[in-house]
């Protein structure tokens, strides 16, 4: 069945949402590198591109659909932050948001009665619940080392170990 229009139209925002999401990634990882926090950097990177791979998920899928993509437009994205914390607190808070973008995509879809979309927009669901699990531990962490350095330095070692493959299972 072709895409209604206004379904379409949501798919395309949400495109437009992944990769706003993972611009401000990358800016984020951007202060972490400068403030000599490589592991962080490297996760806030990975994290950038598996938006990015999101963002071609649902590209790919409009196309599928015999649908036309269209981009909106990337807003500027912030490269200051005050702090670590502060950063991964911005993340936790865009997840957050997110996660309320692709709930009010799945209500519309199942309301159009576009069933087709349900399935790819599970995946969006059960890969929220992971990603706000993530940031939010991380979080969790920072706040608990309430910014004493040798405990960030050593959850920023940890951090480095993230590499997972934009488009794979928990990417
Ligand atoms: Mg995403």
């Amino acid at each position: 069945m072709a895409l209604q229009p206004e379904i379409e139209k949501a798919l395309n925002d949400q495109i437009t949402a992944e990769f706003a999401s993972s611009y401000a990634y990358l800016g984020m990882a951007a202060f972490l590198e400068a403030e000599s926090l490589p592991g962080m950097a490297q996760w806030m990177r990975t994290q950038s591109q598996e938006e990015w791979a999101h963002g071609m998920k649902i590209y790919q899928f409009v196309l599928d659909r015999d649908g036309r993509v269209a981009l909106g437009q990337l807003e500027p994205a912030a490269t200051e932050f005050e702090s670590p914390l502060a950063v991964f607190e911005a993340a936790a808070a865009h997840e957050r948001k997110i996660t309320g973008l692709i709930n009010d995509l799945y209500a519309q879809a199942t309301e159009a009665r576009d069933f087709a979309s349900l399935p790819l927009l599970d995946w969006f669901v059960a890969e929220q619940v992971e990603e706000e699990a993530a940031v939010n531990q991380i979080v969790d962490d920072l706040r608990r080392a309430g910014g004493e350095g040798h405990t960030v330095l050593m959850l920023d070692r940890e951090m480095a170990a993230r590499t997972t493959v934009p488009g794979e299972p928990g990417a």
